[in-house]
C-alpha cells in the first residue's frame, strides 16, 4: 500500500525511526514482515576465495564482522574500517567505570559498580534470531535468559487507584475474571444466541469458568481460585497463621477508569516472546567475540570513512 502511494516502505521505517525511535521502527518492521523468523538455517557456505581476492568491509557493527569472518574463513582477505575504537557497532555495553563520550562532546562517566552494565542499543534475542544464537554458540559467548515479563512488576498511573502501582498479576488476573464473568452471564442470559451454537455455549462458559477463575454461578470473587492467580492478602504459610488469606478482587470500574489494562499486553508480541536471550555480562560481549575471532589488525579502530567512490576499476574509500 504504502509503495502504491509513492512512498517506499524503506522511507516509511526511516520516518518513523526519526520521529519515535528505534524500538518504534522496528515494530514497524515487523507488522510490515521484515523483522519475521530469522531463515537462517545453518552456518553460511562460501566458496573459496579468487586467489589474492580482497574485501575491505565498512563498519564493525555485527554484519560488517559477520561478513569478515566468513569471508576471512573463505580464504579472503578481509579489512574492516571502523570509526569507533571498539567493535559491535550498535550492540555494546557500558561498564561501571567507563567514560564515553557522547557525539557533540558531552562526557558520560558510568558511577555504577564494577560488574554492573548497561547496554545501550539492543538487550535482547528473541528465541527465532536463529543467527545470532548460533554464531554465540560458535563464538563461545555464554547466553543467559531475558526475564522480560514479570507478573510481579508494577504497573502505575497517577489517576488510577489514588496512584498506587498495582501489581501487573493482580490486574491481569481481575481484569480477566471480571470481563469473564460478565460473557459467561451474557451468554446463559441468551446474549449470544445468534452468533454462537447452543452446544459451542456451554463449552465457551467451561471455557471462561476456567480462564476467568469463575464459580459455579459464574460469578468472580475472592477465594482459592482468583488468588492462585492474582496472590494473596496473606501467603500461606507454617504456624498459627498458615492458613492464607485471599485477596480481594479490585472491581472493574475501577481497572477500566485506570487505564492500566492498557500494560497488560507488553511484551506479549512476538518478537518479544519467551523465550528471550542476553549474553552473560552485557550485550558488548558479541561483538568482542567476533573481533577476537579475528585475525588481529583487520579491524582498523578510529577510521572514519568519508567518501566511497567507483570507476571502471573498481572501489576507493577513503577515510
Ligand atoms: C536502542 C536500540 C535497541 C535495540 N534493541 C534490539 C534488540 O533488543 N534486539 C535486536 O535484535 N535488535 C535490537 N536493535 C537493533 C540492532 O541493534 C541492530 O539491528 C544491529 O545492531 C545493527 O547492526 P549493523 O552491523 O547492521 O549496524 P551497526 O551496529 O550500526 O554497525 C555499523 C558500524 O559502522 C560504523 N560506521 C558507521 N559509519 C561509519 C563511517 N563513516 N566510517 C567508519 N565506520 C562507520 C559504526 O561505528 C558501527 O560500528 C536495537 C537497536 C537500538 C538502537
Amino acid at each position: 500500500m504504502a509503495e502504491a502511494s509513492g512512498f517506499s516502505r524503506r522511507k516509511l521505517i526511516a520516518m518513523v525511526g526519526a520521529a519515535a525511535g528505534s524500538a518504534a521502527a522496528y515494530q514497524v518492521m515487523a507488522s510490515l514482515g521484515f523483522a519475521e523468523e530469522s531463515p537462517y538455517r545453518g552456518p553460511i557456505r562460501l566458496d573459496g576465495d579468487p586467489k589474492g581476492a580482497s574485501v575491505l568491509i565498512l563498519g564493525a557493527g555485527l554484519a560488517g564482522m559477520t561478513a569478515a569472518l566468513e569471508l576471512h574463513q573463505a580464504g579472503y582477505r578481509v579489512q574492516i574500517l571502523e570509526y569507533n575504537a571498539r567493535a559491535g557497532g550498535r550492540n555494546w555495553s557500558l561498564r561501571g567505570g567507563d567514560t564515553y563520550t557522547e557525539l557533540g562532546g558531552a562526557v558520560q562517566r558510568c558511577e555504577f559498580e564494577t560488574g554492573l552494565y548497561l547496554n545501550p542499543g539492543p538487550w535482547r534475542i528473541p528465541y527465532h534470531h536463529h543467527g545470532v544464537l548460533d554464531y554465540c554458540r560458535r563464538l563461545g559467548v555464554a547466553l543467559e535468559p531475558f526475564i522480560q515479563l514479570n507478573h510481579n512488576a508494577y504497573v502505575h498511573n497517577t489517576t488510577g487507584f489514588g496512584g498506587a502501582p498495582q501489581r501487573i498479576r493482580t490486574v491481569k488476573t481481575d481484569f480477566n475474571g471480571a470481563t469473564a464473568e460478565l460473557l459467561a452471564k451474557a451468554t446463559r442470559k441468551g446474549a449470544l444466541d445468534a452468533e454462537v451454537s447452543k452446544d459451542d455455549q456451554e463449552i465457551l462458559i467451561e471455557a471462561l469458568r476456567s480462564l476467568g477463575g469463575l464459580d459455579k454461578e459464574l460469578t468472580y470473587r475472592a477465594g482459592d481460585t482468583s488468588s492462585e492467580f492474582r496472590g494473596y492478602a496473606r501467603d500461606p504459610g507454617g504456624g498459627l497463621s498458615a492458613r492464607p488469606v485471599d485477596g480481594a478482587p479490585m472491581g472493574l470500574h475501577d481497572i477500566l477508569t485506570s487505564r492500566l489494562w492498557r500494560g497488560l499486553q507488553n511484551f506479549l508480541l512476538y518478537e518479544f516472546q519467551t523465550t528471550m536471550f542476553q549474553p552473560v555480562g552485557g550485550m558488548g560481549r558479541i561483538g568482542e567475540a567476533f573481533a577476537r575471532a579475528l585475525p588481529t589488525e583487520t579491524i582498523r579502530y578510529g577510521a572514519k570513512v568519508i567518501e566511497i567512490a567507483q570507476d571502471g576499476h573498481g572501489v576507493t574509500a577513503t577515510y
